[in-house]
């Protein structure tokens, strides 16, 4: 492959795009790579596309490795397999819907589950024919709250996604092992540096569900992870460790004035500062108060509850956990017109005493693990400028359940070992899934088992971001002048760039890069006349081609120059070595 700047379809950018947030969308965008149609919609150019397609072929080919088979989807799918498994609604905004001329729902596919299962439907009924996997390599849609980052997060982007059929729990197991060593070859292939973290909770079941995170500090996913014992987990999956229960024998609960403390942090001044409040041990902290807040959750189908979450008031409730927790449904804070529909319910002052289904607001009320029997609390007196003193999980208030909403904290135990944690960020490039039978069962798909009974089918769901790995592996991969590909989805094995006036450098730099188009090795020439040795260079910096051969001055010594992208060695080479040197490379 030889392909000629000269007639290249590209035009490098000197100024960052204004909307860039992040180091790939910038330098992609700058690089030539790709442009932006619309919020979260790109264009893809000849470049760009070259590296989409080098990170599709690494896929595709351990895809087949695995013995999982491609196959193709249409994008715009019909409703109705959508609606018998609920998530025509439960997708909400998340998805592109339209009508054909007749009136007819359809939607733009945001991932594959209902076809493939009722293509398997459709063609198999006998155990003797599963396993199976199969996968296909398609553009999906999905109407992202916040598209983000270019191609990063794109409302239009390129996934792989795979799906396993199996008649048995162990076949399941087996194939989304599969899946997971195929999935560990190809980031490995791609040379990016990851991790995978549990995606759920253990309630599901420990490796139900995994994720691949790119290591990257502008990276979306928060992940906590213990150096001590390798537990690493997606914020979403983290619990809390429950502490034990404890017996108190505090005082009867009281109510106490705390002018002008609305807030955690001015109601742990006040405690303090007044004599009457203050603690004999220690200073009142944060942690001793149970913070109450409101949020309203609205399931698919519209219905609108209200929530009372209690955490300690040294903590935030994370709202990527909360989601978690309460998905399908969507959440949000409880607004004005909540509060001024339980006039019990005052602001800032919120006490768990008036919460729980079994309280006449009949609000469902969860508290944090950490939120104990016996544990002793301060919080909020429902009464304007008051607070409850020495409440007592148990004695003095009941929640219905607990809820791992709060937010997780670097040094927090480890679920595992108990350990401190560490906080890192990461992008999510893949995610391999359990599926189980949900799918199955609501489209039906099932098969005689070997005594001829009917057996729903268990399935496993496996995604790869792949135009998202264009844009991490540009985010691991670069520096402040310009992409650093690794050579596997590098765009051109070697970039050589012909400098200078006369004819001779131009006409050596063809014969290089005709030799190495030989020797199989796939070749950017940059032959432009006219352009200064300064603006190739810097284009050959921002591109990014791992290999840089300079054809100019130093032909006079009968050198070329090969600078290593990644490293930033430079060696000269002697002209009629040149081509084996590179071979080498
Ligand atoms: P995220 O949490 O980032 O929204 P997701 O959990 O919704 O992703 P999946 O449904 O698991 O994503 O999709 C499989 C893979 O597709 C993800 O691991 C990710 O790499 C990629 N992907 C998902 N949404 C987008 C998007 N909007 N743009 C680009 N890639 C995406
Ligand atoms: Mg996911």
């Amino acid at each position: 492959m030889l392909l000629r700047m000269s007639t290249l379809f590209l035009r490098t950018l000197r100024e960052d795009p204004a909307d860039a947030e992040v180091p790939s969308h910038r330098l992609l965008q700058r690089a030539g790579y790709v442009r932006r149609v619309a919020p979260g919609i790109f264009s893809w150019l000849p470049l760009g596309y070259r590296v989409l397609r080098n990170v599709e072929r690494v896929v595709r080919e351990e895809m087949d490795a695995m013995g999982a088979q491609e196959v193709h989807f249409p994008a715009l799918l019909p409703r109705e397999p959508y609606e018998r498994t609920g998530r025509w609604t439960e997708y909400g905004d998340g998805i592109f819907r339209l009508k054909d001329r007749k009136d007819n729902d359809y939607l733009l596919g945001p991932t594959h589950e209902e076809m493939f299962t009722l293509l398997v439907k459709d063609l198999y009924s006998s155990y003797k024919d599963l396993p199976l996997s199969l996968y296909q390599i398609q553009t999906k849609y999905r109407d992202e709250a916040r598209p983000r980052a270019g191609i990063l997060r794109g409302r239009e982007f390129v996934m792989k996604d795979s799906y396993s059929f199996d008649v048995d729990d162990e076949g399941l197991a087996a194939s989304y092992a599969a899946h997971r060593a195929a999935y560990i070859k190809i980031f490995d292939r791609l040379g990016l540096d990851y991790v995978i973290v549990s995606a759920t909770s253990g309630a599901m079941g420990g490796s139900a569900s995994e994720e691949f995170l790119a290591a990257c500090d502008t990276g979306e996913d928060t992940y906590a992870r213990c150096l001590a014992c390798g537990f690493a987990a997606n914020v979403e999956a983290v619990t809390t460790p429950v502490p034990a229960s404890e017996t108190s024998d505090s005082p009867a609960a009281h109510l106490e004035d705390t002018p002008d403390a609305p807030t955690i942090d001015a109601l742990v001044n006040v405690s303090n500062a007044l004599p009457n409040l203050r603690r004999l041990d220690r200073d009142w902290e944060a942690a001793d108060t149970l913070k109450l807040l409101l949020f309203a959750v609205t399931s698919p189908s519209g219905d609108r509850d209200l929530l009372a979450i209690g955490v300690p008031g040294d903590r935030e409730v994370d709202m990527k956990r909360l989601e978690a927790q309460v998905y399908p449904a969507n959440v949000e804070p409880a607004g004005e017109a909540d509060f001024a529909r339980h006039p019990q319910f005052v602001k800032g002052y919120l006490g768990p005493q008036v919460l729980g289904s079994a309280s006449a607001s009949g609000v469902r009320f969860v508290v944090d693990p950490r939120v104990v029997t016996g544990t002793r609390w301060v919080a909020g007196g429902n009464e304007f400028g008051k607070h409850t003193y020495d409440l007592v999980v148990g004695r003095d208030f009941v929640a219905d359940a607990t809820i791992e909403a709060a937010e997780v904290r670097a040094g927090d135990a480890c679920p595992s070992c108990s350990q401190p944690l560490e906080m890192a960020r990461g992008i999510e490039v893949g995610h391999i899934f359990s599926l189980g039978r949900k799918f199955a069962k609501a489209l039906e798909l099932t098969v005689d088992d070997e005594r001829g009974e009917q057996a729903v089918v268990t399935m496993g769901s496996y995604g790869v971001g792949v135009s998202r790995l264009v844009a991490a592996i540009a985010e691991q991969s670069h520096d402040d002048r310009g992409l650093i590909w690794p050579a596997a989805v590098s765009p051109a094995d070697v970039h050589i760039v012909a400098t200078g006036k006369d004819d001779a450098p131009f006409d050596v730099a063809e014969k290089l890069a005709a030799g190495l188009v030989l020797r199989g090795k796939r070749v950017l020439l940059d032959d432009r006349r006219g352009v200064s040795p300064g603006v190739k260079f810097n284009d050959s910096e921002l591109l990014g081609v791992p290999v840089i051969v300079v054809v100019g001055k130093r032909l006079v010594d009968g050198v070329v120059e090969v600078k290593d992208r990644r490293s930033g060695e430079r060696v000269d080479v002697a002209v009629d070595a040149a081509v084996d040197h590179l071979t080498g490379v």
